[in-house]
């Protein structure tokens, strides 16, 4: 931490500030120079923060220099993480497809997107079975019943898989059902809801919050990850901007970014932020192009009678089209197909 002292700072000013800093335990190293004063601060950053230093007079400004999260910074951790859900991995060696319905509506409907994820080369199911809806008059989702179905789907096709918990009372029971606990984008920062998904056991998949800047997305993680669970996967789902032709604007740069500032994994979901199914496939491949360890995809066996966002689900010809980019795109890069990885390990 650095302290900058205002031009007209006294030498009684600077001696307060290193006081107060050499009380908590740390060290201030002062640089005197022509018209200003530096303290450089070395010593726990958290009692630092105690001592309210920007309201002392003579103080101009305090900078933070190191991440405030720390368990999920690659400062700590410079080796990129490899997260891995029931024998599938996702991390930097590989590229993970998941796939699967928005929402879980009925057996059939389950199996069906199910069968058409895996065929494509999914390796992992997603589907809803609590649903966060933005209206109270929208479909739920089917609840516990959502959660047995996905279970039985999941065995018969041999696909772990991730579902979204959107209460800190269902996480046991979603836990119980479920190999990866899927946190929404607008839970992104429930921090009692992150806190009981960390103690669950389980890989949990973080969605970026539509609001929240990358520093806010780690800090959720670092809630995560303060319980014990460093199984975190982050997942670029588009934020809020002021452009109304697409659902959200894929942030794409995130991934970089995170990948820079984190050794957590990072997957894009190309269908939530685009909410149109013909950007799913130039989206998806923007996303191997740039680096994402995975991708996460809405696919429905009939998209006209869904009941939660038909209209960025894929099927048909836009699926094989995605297939073909995730069987031919990720090796360009050097990245083994996940599925791939998985049987030789097996
Ligand atoms: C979802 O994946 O089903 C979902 C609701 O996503 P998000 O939280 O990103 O909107
Ligand atoms: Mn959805």
């Amino acid at each position: 931490m650095v302290v900058v002292m205002a031009p007209g700072a006294t030498d009684e000013d600077i001696a307060r500030v290193v006081e107060r800093v050499e009380a908590v335990g740390g060290e201030a190293f002062v640089s005197k120079g022509l018209t200003r004063t530096i303290i450089g601060l070395v010593g726990d950053i958290d009692s630092f923060h105690h001592l309210n230093l920007r309201t002392l007079a003579g103080v101009a400004d305090v900078h933070r220099i190191s991440d405030p999260y720390k368990l999920v910074s690659r400062q700590h951790h410079p080796d990129r993480s490899t997260v891995w859900v029931d024998g599938v991995p996702i991390g930097p060696q590989t590229f993970t497809f998941m796939a699967g319905p928005c929402a879980v509506e009925s057996s059939e409907q389950t199996l069906e997107a199910a069968q058409m994820a895996k065929a494509a080369g999914a390796t992992i199911l997603r589907g809803g079975a609590f649903k966060p809806r933005t209206s109270p008059y929208a479909f739920q989702g089917l609840g516990v019943r959502g959660l047995e179905i996905l279970a039985e789907v999941g065995a018969a096709t041999g696909l772990p898989i991730v579902t979204e918990v959107v209460d800190a009372r269902d996480v046991a029971v979603v836990a119980e059902h479920a190999d990866m606990l899927q946190i929404g984008t607008r839970n992104a920062q429930n921090f009692g809801l992150l806190q009981a998904a960390g103690d669950a056991g389980k890989p949990v998949l973080l969605k970026r919050g539509f609001s929240s800047t990358i520093e806010e997305w780690l800090m959720a993680a670092e809630y995560v990850a303060q319980r014990g669970n460093l199984d975190i996967v982050l997942c670029e789902r588009g934020i809020r901007t002021f452009e109304p032709a697409t659902r959200n604007t894929l942030d794409i740069s995130a991934v970089p970014v995170v990948q820079a500032a984190s050794h957590l994994p990072i997957i894009v979901d190309p269908s939530h932020a685009a909410g149109r199914r013909e950007l799913v496939v130039p989206l998806s491949r923007a996303a191997i192009g740039v680096g994402a360890d995975g991708i996460i995809v809405d696919v429905h066996p009939h998209p006209e009678d869904a009941l939660c966002d038909g209209p960025q689900a894929l099927l048909g010809s836009d699926l094989r089209e995605l297939a073909a980019a995730v069987r031919t795109m990720p090796g360009l890069l050097g990245r083994a197909d996940a599925s791939r990885l998985t049987k030789v390990l097996a």
